[in-house]
């Protein structure tokens, strides 16, 4: 074999090569694309498993995750004193039972389905346990993002609404009252809505 020939040899193998390895690297990435698919599901259904569990003991004296319970219990209740600060900062109602903002006309939260009691304490009581979410910021700033966007909803719905934020609103199935999209409980007559 002449050495010009044997160099096209080389090449054209080398070519042949390079060919198959673009192949394997675009099965490699096929493959964990879903492998990852399919750990997104496992770590979805990992997450509903411990949320009915959690469900299931969170009122419970011990079980088998106490630790992990009583964490969640903990970490609810530091959620809803944030909430309940903010709210009341912001010169809102809160829901007792849960912490949840209230629309200023709500007889029920809209969240939990509580019964709306007398209006919160005064904002200025609060005001000054501003300091003590520091430690928490960024939960706490995640927090205020999550509840402006649903304020802004419920701010939304008490408006008039344009066709276009039409998906925003439903209307109460029992009494009829026009209500943000989320809403769990109508703010009016307290019913549970059923989407
Ligand atoms: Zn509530
Ligand atoms: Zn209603």
């Amino acid at each position: 074999m002449s050495f010009f020939e044997d160099i096209g040899k080389r090449i054209s193998e080398a070519g042949q090569g390079a060919a198959r390895k673009t192949r394997d690297i675009a099965d490699s990435a096929r493959s964990s694309i879903m492998i990852s698919d399919e750990e997104k599901k496992i770590n979805g259904l990992y997450a509903e498993l411990g949320r009915a569990y959690y469900e299931k003991y969170a009122a419970a004296e011990d079980c088998e995750f106490f630790e992990a319970v009583r964490s969640i219990n903990e970490a609810n209740s530091r959620i809803r004193e944030l909430r309940q600060q903010d709210a009341v900062r912001r010169g809102m109602r809160v829901c007792t039972k849960c912490g949840a903002a209230l629309a200023a006309d709500s007889s029920f939260c809209n969240v939990c389905g509580a019964p709306v009691e007398a209006p919160a304490a005064a904002a200025d009581e609060v005001v000054g346990m501003a300091p003590d979410t520091d430690e928490t910021g960024a939960e706490t700033a995640y927090e205020n993002t999550a509840e402006t966007a649903a304020e802004e909803h419920v701010a939304a719905a008490g408006e008039e609404q344009s066709a276009a934020a039409d998906a925003d609103v439903k209307k109460c199935h029992v009494c009829g009252t026009e209500l943000a999209r989320e809403a769990a409980f109508c703010k009016e007559c307290g019913a549970r809505q059923l989407s």
